[in-house]
């Protein structure tokens, strides 16, 4: 079955879908996204996603292009067309076609995208052996909690992780300590047993998946805590892990070259991973 794509009101084969040279996501990166995960044939998260997105909308101040009871709909509708399993949902959106020119344009007319791609689940490999990180300088700018499509930064940090043969690259501030992953959230379970993860502020994205873990975290009775922790302090973690809408919880048993805790997934990573797939098909999922 060939894939369907949803740009601006219509859906178009995949292979024709485009927009206009100057379309300002193009041109500057003027635009934002998000990814829902599709699992079991349901949308996962779909408001905590569409919250995010109106927020990143309204930081930017990029009009809604599509209402979201209409968006909603387009979703799953592409969904229906693309249909498969386990995916994602691609939704981007961007200030619009202008005359090139830095500042907002008067009169374009914001633009909106959804394509759906299937994707396997996260290996039971990676689940049962973990993941390699490996540390870089957080190079980003002062706004990383808007999910925009600039992503070159994080573009460059995967693709060294890539390199060295590492699933992801934990990006690391000023002070020596870890903001986020290239694309996930970073957490690590102290020697003293604590769970932590940085705070939410100007310098991660706020997870989807950090806040629906956060919330199985509380309802496991788990101690967490949430502040920034060194890079320093990571290697010596008992538990390293991460999470985002496409890798859910994935244990972490490598930084650079330290091996954390036996080199092995700790039990509240995979605790929490099977917290999580529970959660997925359950209480954050809709039809
Ligand atoms: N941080 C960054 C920089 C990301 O790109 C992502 C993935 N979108 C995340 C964190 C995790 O967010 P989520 O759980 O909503 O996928």
């Amino acid at each position: 079955m060939s894939r369907i794509a949803y740009v601006n009101g219509r859906y178009v084969p995949h292979r024709q879908a485009s927009v206009h040279v100057e379309d300002r996501g193009y041109q500057f990166a003027d635009g934002v996204y998000e990814v829902v995960p599709v699992v079991d044939d349901l949308l996962v998260d779909e408001e905590p996603h569409l919250d995010r997105l109106d927020r990143s909308l309204r930081e930017l101040r990029i009009a809604w292009p599509i209402r979201r009871a209409a968006l909603k709909i387009a979703m799953r509708e592409v969904l229906r067309r693309n249909y498969f399993q386990h995916g994602i949902i691609y939704i981007q959106m961007t200030r619009g076609v202008a005359r090139r020119d830095h500042p907002f344009p008067k009169l374009a007319q914001p633009a909106v995208v959804i394509t759906a791609a299937r994707r396997p689940r996260p290996g039971a490999a990676m689940m049962e052996d973990g993941v390699k990180v490996i540390s870089v300088p957080d190079i980003r700018w002062g706004r990383c909690d808007i999910k925009t499509v600039s992503l070159l930064p994080n573009v460059l940090a995967k693709q060294q992780a890539r390199e060295a043969g590492a699933y992801e690259a934990w990006l690391v501030d000023e002070d020596g300590n870890v903001t986020e992953g290239g694309s996930s959230n970073a957490w690590i379970v102290t020697r003293e047993g604590e769970l932590v993860t940085r705070p939410s502020g100007h310098e991660i994205l706020s997870g989807i998946t950090r806040r629906s873990v956060l919330q199985l975290v509380r309802e496991e009775g788990l101690d967490f805590v949430e502040r920034p922790f060194s890079l320093e302090e990571a290697k010596r973690a008992r538990e390293a892990f991460v999470t985002s809408a496409t890798s859910y919880v994935t244990p972490v048993v490598e930084i650079d070259e330290a091996v954390v805790g036996n080199g092995k997934p700790g039990s509240i990573a995979q605790k929490l991973y099977a917290a999580y797939r529970g959660y997925m098909t359950g209480a954050g999922a809709t039809r």
